[in-house]
């Protein structure tokens, strides 16, 4: 790995077997998460029941794990918490497949660093130019998809330097790989020991791939990439992120994505009574003693951000 002319030490170039490592990992996860997802949805179809405790693993998992976890608490220190609830977050993302913790927090440290700025900014949707169709098309594939092939990779000391001082989190990068296959061999496992191939074969669909799936939809192509282009904002911040604020009860909170750019240290994005369920769920972790939340922007810091002009794709 070289250094590129980007900013001092800020990006790596990976090359030879440090790539091929990386684009395997990437490949190898994707057809799992395909083919496991289609099983899991012809599944659902003939035991629509089983949506009732699917679904609410995958998505639960999901919010937990990328935006609870990988994204305002490691990268944006949106609220302190105990040792055990922490590596419970570190395991939850790593099971996401997406990237390991530290690698993940530099990756976005530097989206916000460089929000909306093609071959700076390692996921817009903006990379190809400004031309709509480029954006909403190429575009919205490279924000959820083709990122991950880039040869340039952020650089963890330059922009993580602090959690790789951290013993826990530096076991969970160094066996993320591992960590991440055992998110799919484990329910296989667990179900083939309780029902055989068959049970086994739908756990693996059901909470390995379709819940990777769900984390990779949602904070992928629908954060990375649609609340950068398609949507409405409200504050003045750096870049085109957008809200999207009926997805937001389903996405749990995550298509608050313009109000999380304009105040990136709230935990909960609904800052304007917009519908956030996990508010409530970090409401209730506060009041059990398992996070304290960082102080938030006051009104009149909220009020002065406010644009005032709302605009949609
Ligand atoms: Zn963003
Ligand atoms: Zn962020």
């Amino acid at each position: 790995m070289t250094a590129t002319a980007f900013d001092q030490g800020e990006v790596v170039v990976l090359r030879g077997q440090a790539y091929l490592r990386r684009l395997a990992y990437f490949m190898v996860t994707t057809v799992l998460v395909v083919v496991g997802s289609m099983i899991a949805v012809q599944q659902l179809i003939l035991a629509p029941l089983d949506a009732l405790y699917v679904l609410p693993v995958a998505f639960v998992a999901t919010a937990l794990g990328a935006n609870t976890g990988y994204h305002m608490y490691f990268t944006h220190r949106a609220f302190t918490t105990h040792r055990f609830f922490r590596g419970t977050l570190a395991l939850l993302g790593t099971l996401l497949c997406q990237d390991s913790v530290i690698q993940w927090v530099a990756n976005h440290k530097r989206h916000h660093r460089h929000v909306d700025l093609a071959n700076k900014d390692p996921h817009t949707p903006w990379q190809f130019g400004d031309n709509r169709f480029l954006v909403l098309t190429i575009g919205l594939w490279w924000a959820s998809m083709g990122w991950k092939f880039d040869r340039t990779l952020t650089s963890k000391k330059f922009y993580a330097g602090q959690l790789l001082n951290e013993p826990m989190l530096r076991w969970f990068d160094k066996h993320f790989v591992t960590i991440s296959f055992a998110g799919f061999a484990i329910p296989f496992s667990f179900g083939f020991a309780i029902g055989g191939l068959e049970l086994g074969t739908r756990w693996f669909a059901y909470f390995g791939a379709f819940r990777v799936f769900v984390g990779y939809f949602f904070t992928e192509l629908v954060v990375n990439g649609l609340c950068h282009c398609v949507g409405s904002s409200k504050f003045r911040t750096k870049g085109r992120s957008t809200n999207l604020v009926f997805m937001s009860p389903l996405t749990l909170g995550a298509t608050l994505h313009h109000n999380h750019h304009a105040f990136p240290r709230i935990l909960s994005p609904a800052v304007d009574k917009e519908l956030d369920p996990m508010k409530l769920l970090y409401q209730a972790l506060e009041k059990l003693g398992i996070i304290t939340m960082a102080p938030g922007p006051s009104s009149h810091e909220i009020e002065k951000k406010r644009t005032h002009v709302i605009d949609s794709a």
